[in-house]
C-alpha cells in the first residue's frame, strides 16, 4: 500500500490538564454521553479510546460553516485514565499522541498539573489546543447551548465580556510566563508560532464545535505527513486486563497498520517477550460502551459475529482504533510498551528482541546489588515516573527491584528479603496495581510488627498518591 495524501489515518488526541478542570466531562460531551457521572464510586476502564467518526465531527461542526471536506477518516481521543496525576499523558497515551487537549479551568488558570502537562508536550513537541473551559461559570453567563464560541459571545452581556477578557488575558500571561505565546483561536493570526486558545463550557457545550474543527483542521495542516495510512504496524499496549472468561487481554490502541485474527504478535513481557496469535480482536458494543466505532461496512459484515458478550468481534481493524486483544498466554504483558506483528519476512528473534528494548532501558537503571525498596505499577511508563520521581535529589530512595503489574506473592518474598539488610527498605511501593490476597497475607506474616503505618504521603512529601493499601 503506497502512502498517500488522499488516505489517512485518524489522528489520536490526548486530553490533558489539572485535576478538577472538566477533562472527563469534555469527553462526555463532545461523545455525547455521560461517563463522569458513573464515574463516582470506580474508576472506568473501557478500551481507553473514543473513536469519533468524520460525519459526527462534520455534524457537530456545521455551524461554524467548516466547508472543506475533512480529509481523515475521524478523531481518536484517548481517554484520561482515573489516576490523573501522572499517569495522564506520560504512560500511556504519550508516545502515540499526535495532538494534545490541554484543559485549562478559566476560572484558576495554571495549576500545577497543567505546568507539568505543558513540559511534558514542550519536551515531546508535541501539537497542542489549549480548552479554556468553564466559560458557563463567568457570572451571569447566558447559556448558547452547543454554539460555537464567538456566536455565544455575541450574546453575553457586557460584565461577562470583561470579566471574559480580563480572564483570557491573566491565562495569557501565565502562559507567558511558561515561554509559551498563546492566543484565542479566532484572533490567532500566526497559528504555528502562537498556541491556540478555545474557551469551551463541557456542561453546555459552547465552543465544542470550534474544539472539534480546530482539532482536526489543525491536524490535517500540519501533521499530514505522519497521518499517512502504513501497513506498517504502530500499536501500543495501553492496559493488561484480566475479564471473565476470556483470560488475560490486552488493551491497546492501533495507530497505524491494520491487525488480523490469527496474526502473530509479540509483545514485552516481564519474564521475557511474549509470542503469540490473535484469537480475537474486540471492540466494545457501541451500545453498552463508551467506545464509538466507525461503522463501516468491513468492520460489520458479518452480523452473525456481533454481540458476545459486550464485545464486537472482527476479522481485521484499521487504525486508529481502540482495540481488545484475546490471545494465549498475555499474563505478564506489560502496559505501555509497544506490540508487533510478525510479518512473512519478519525474524521473530529480531522482533523479540526489539519488543524488550524498553524494559530493558529501564531495567537497567537500577543497580540490583544494592539495598533499596521495590516499586511495582501498573504501567512501564508510569514505573518509569516513580522511578524517576524516587531518583530526585529531594526523594532520593533507592530502588533494588521493581515489577510491572499486580503485587504477587513472588513481590513480597523479594522485598522480605531485603528486611535482612535494611528494615525500612522491606517496602513495595505499588502504584495503581492490585495485591494478590496471598501477597497481603504474607506480607502480614512477615511484616506484621514491623508494618509501617506508611501512607503515601508519608513516604511521599510531595504529590505522588501511592495507594496506602499498597504500602507494606
Ligand atoms: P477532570 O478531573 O479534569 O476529569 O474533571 P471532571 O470532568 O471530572 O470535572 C470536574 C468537575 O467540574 C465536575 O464536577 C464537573 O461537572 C465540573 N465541570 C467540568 N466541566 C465543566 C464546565 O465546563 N462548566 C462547569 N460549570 N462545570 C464543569
Ligand atoms: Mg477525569
Amino acid at each position: 500500500l503506497k502512502r498517500s495524501e488522499d488516505n489517512l489515518r485518524s489522528p489520536i488526541c490526548c486530553i490533558m490538564g489539572h485535576v478538577d478542570t472538566g477533562k472527563t466531562k469534555l469527553l462526555d460531551c463532545i461523545r455525547g454521553t455521560n461517563v463522569q457521572e458513573g464515574e463516582a464510586g470506580e474508576i472506568t476502564q473501557q478500551i481507553g479510546a473514543t473513536y469519533f467518526p468524520a460525519e459526527n465531527i462534520r455534524e457537530r461542526t456545521r455551524e461554524l460553516k467548516a466547508d472543506a471536506k475533512l480529509r481523515v477518516p475521524g478523531l481518536l481521543v484517548i481517554d484520561t485514565p482515573g489516576h490523573e496525576s501522572f499517569t495522564n499523558l506520560r504512560s500511556r497515551g504519550s508516545g502515540l499522541c499526535d495532538i494534545a487537549v490541554l484543559v485549562v479551568d478559566i476560572m484558576h488558570g495554571l495549576e500545577r498539573q497543567t505546568i507539568e502537562s505543558l513540559n511534558l508536550l514542550k519536551m515531546r513537541n508535541t501539537e497542542f489546543i489549549v480548552a479554556l473551559n468553564k466559560v458557563d461559570r463567568l457570572f451571569g453567563w447566558k447559556t448558547c447551548k452547543n454554539k460555537p464560541i464567538v456566536k455565544a459571545m455575541k450574546r453575553q452581556s457586557n460584565d461577562v465580556r470583561n470579566e471574559f477578557k480580563m480572564r483570557v488575558t491573566q491565562i495569557i500571561t501565565q502562559f507567558k510566563e511558561q515561554g509559551l505565546n498563546t492566543e484565542l483561536y479566532y484572533k490567532n493570526k500566526e497559528m504555528g508560532e502562537i498556541f491556540n486558545i478555545v474557551p469551551t463550557s463541557a456542561i453546555s457545550g459552547e465552543g465544542i464545535p470550534d474544539l472539534l474543527l480546530l482539532l482536526v483542521k489543525w491536524t490535517e495542516k500540519t501533521l499530514v505527513e505522519k497521518l499517512m495510512f502504513t501497513n506498517e504496524i504502530q500499536c501500543t499496549v495501553l492496559e493488561v486486563k484480566a475479564i471473565k472468561g476470556q483470560g488475560t487481554t490486552i488493551d491497546v490502541v492501533l495507530a497505524n497498520g491494520v491487525l488480523h485474527e490469527g496474526d502473530q504478535i509479540v509483545v514485552c513481557g516481564t519474564q521475557g517477550p511474549i509470542v503469540t496469535t490473535i484469537r480475537a480482536l474486540l471492540t466494545p458494543h457501541p451500545m453498552r460502551d463508551i467506545l464509538f466505532i466507525n461503522m463501516s461496512k468491513i468492520f460489520y459484515a458479518n452480523a452473525s459475529l456481533m454481540p458476545q458478550g459486550s464485545y464486537l468481534h472482527h476479522k481485521e481493524l484499521k487504525a486508529a482504533q481502540g482495540v481488545k486483544i484475546n490471545a494465549q498466554g498475555l499474563d505478564h504483558a506489560v502496559a505501555g510498551t509497544g506490540l508487533y506483528v510478525v510479518g512473512p519476512d519478519d525474524d521473530v528473534e529480531d522482533i523479540k528482541e526489539a519488543t524488550m528494548q524498553d524494559m530493558k532501558s529501564v531495567m537497567r537503571r537500577i543497580d540490583k546489588s544494592g539495598a533499596g525498596v521495590c516499586v511495582q505499577a501498573s504501567t512501564l511508563g508510569s514505573l518509569e515516573v516513580l522511578l524517576e520521581f524516587l531518583k530526585s535529589p529531594a526523594v532520593n530512595i533507592p530502588v533494588s527491584g521493581i515489577n510491572i503489574g499486580p503485587v504477587h506473592k513472588s513481590d513480597v518474598r523479594r522485598a522480605c528479603a531485603m528486611l535482612e539488610r535494611k528494615k525500612e527498605y522491606g517496602t513495595i511501593l505499588a502504584f495503581d496495581v492490585k495485591v494478590s490476597p496471598e501477597a497481603r497475607e504474607l506480607a502480614k506474616e512477615n511484616g506484621e510488627d514491623k508494618k509501617r503505618e506508611a501512607s503515601g504521603e508519608a513516604v511521599f512529601p510531595c504529590r505522588l498518591k501511592i495507594m496506602p493499601d499498597c504500602v507494606f
